[in-house]
């Protein structure tokens, strides 16, 4: 357990917050999704109503270390004012006397945000000195950027050096949530797996495997599993350079008698795109010139089936294409039946926490989690460098 702001006396202390504040913006510089700020306010308003002085960092985008007009953070601060109802400052800079001077002004209970931190290649390279510039501005160090907290650098874990450092409100939901089900799940524990990319999931496959009592492969992550098999997957997309990777796992799932369960049938079509046809075809016969698109109804059947006793679910990754309509009904009907069962139901990554926003079900999930990387870095290796980086509850 580590300690958080409920935790320290923060009154008229300045307490610098990391933040994650990289919403997306539409074309014409309008915020489309304030998720991530609103994300941050109870922490905000919590040092707010006990008089903290609030100093906000946040990064946004790849600026790669220059200062790019448009990646600015005004705009949020404007909009971060507005869900307060209450001003919020922000200097062009976050680090040197300018900064300096504008944070001494802060009265107590009063929020500045700072500029976009990568504006500094520093920030990236945590580098000490940098860190230490960030570090004069407060008294107290908060991390609330789950979605950040898989890197170590200079205002996630090199300030950490040099403040007292504790977890924001937001990070300990995160760390409660996902910790809870490293440490302590409520067997049967399944984890459902789909998405793109085998490569970026293999950790996360592995490491859960030990710990759960069966898993699920949907999703483009599907056919290198079942190429892994011997089973011709027509040109479905297959990461070949983890074709033995997935012998492994599907080997220990063998060897440790917890199911690796693949799709009976699936979608599969000749090219991705709206308004393709697919079609319905048993794994074992799915054409050469077409590729995998989503999971069939048998398949869905099959997992629902498995899920049915869980008490405990972990989603990462889309059974299908989920952008393109015609191949977003097995990622649908799976969410909505997920919601429908009485177990912790945990969401993590980037497009399965957008499928589940868009269904408007995000409210009957018991958690779903802020970071992509992050949660599935915290779920492979137990923990992270910004969260390792601060103190332990004695
Ligand atoms: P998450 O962000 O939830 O961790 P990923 O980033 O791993 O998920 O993967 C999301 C992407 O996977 C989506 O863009 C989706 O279209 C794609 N995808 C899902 N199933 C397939 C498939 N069968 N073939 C190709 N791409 C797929
Ligand atoms: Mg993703």
């Amino acid at each position: 357990m580590k300690m958080t702001i409920r935790d320290m006396d923060v009154s008229g202390k300045r307490v610098f917050v990391r933040v994650d504040f990289n919403v997306p913006f539409s074309g014409d510089g309008v915020i489309s999704d304030d998720t991530r700020i609103r994300a941050a306010l109870p922490t905000i308003v919590y040092l707010m109503e006990r008089k903290a002085r609030v100093v906000l960092a946040s990064h946004f985008g790849r600026p790669k270390g220059k200062v790019v007009e448009d990646m600015r953070l005004g705009p949020v601060a404007e909009r971060l004012g507005e869900l307060l109802g209450a001003p919020v400052k922000y200097v062009a800079d976050c680090v040197g006397p300018d900064v300096e001077k504008a944070v001494s002004e802060l009265k107590d209970g009063e929020v500045i945000l700072l500029e976009n931190l990568r504006f500094h290649p520093e920030e990236e390279k945590n580098t000490p000195a940098f860190s230490k510039q960030l570090a004069v501005l407060a008294d107290i160090y908060v991390n609330d950027a789950f979605g950040t907290a898989h890197r170590a650098h200079a205002s996630t874990e090199g300030i950490t050096h040099f403040l007292p450092s504790v977890a924001g409100l937001l990070m300990e939901k995160e760390l409660n949530a996902l910790g809870g089900l490293l440490a302590s799940p409520v067997h049967p524990f399944a984890c459902v797996f789909g998405g793109a990319k085998v490569s970026d999931k293999v950790g996360m496959i592995t490491s859960m495997l030990k710990r759960v009592d069966v898993v699920l492969v949907g999703g483009g992550l599907a056919a290198t599993f079942l190429k892994a098999r011997g089973l011709e997957v027509g040109h479905s997309l297959v990461e070949n350079d983890s074709l033995d990777v997935a012998r492994d796992i599907l080997r220990e799932s063998e060897e440790s008698g917890v199911p690796v369960l693949l799709p009976l049938d699936v979608l599969v079509a000749r090219e991705v795109k709206a308004g393709v046809r697919g079609k319905l075809v048993p794994v074992t016969s799915i054409p050469s010139d077409m590729g995998i698109v989503d999971i069939g109804p048998r398949t869905i059947e099959y997992f629902f089936g498995r899920l049915e006793s869980c008490r405990t679910i972990m989603w990462n990754g889309p059974m299908g294409v989920y952008e393109v309509a015609q191949f977003s009904l097995g990622t649908k009907c799976l969410i909505n039946y997920m919601t429908a069962l009485d177990a912790t139901t945990v969401i993590g990554g980037g497009s399965s926490v957008d499928a589940v926003h868009e269904m408007g079900l995000s409210e009957l999930v018991t958690h779903v989690s802020t970071g992509g990387g992050a949660t599935l870095e915290l779920l492979e290796n137990g923990t992270l460098p910004g969260v390792d980086a601060l103190a332990d509850a004695p």
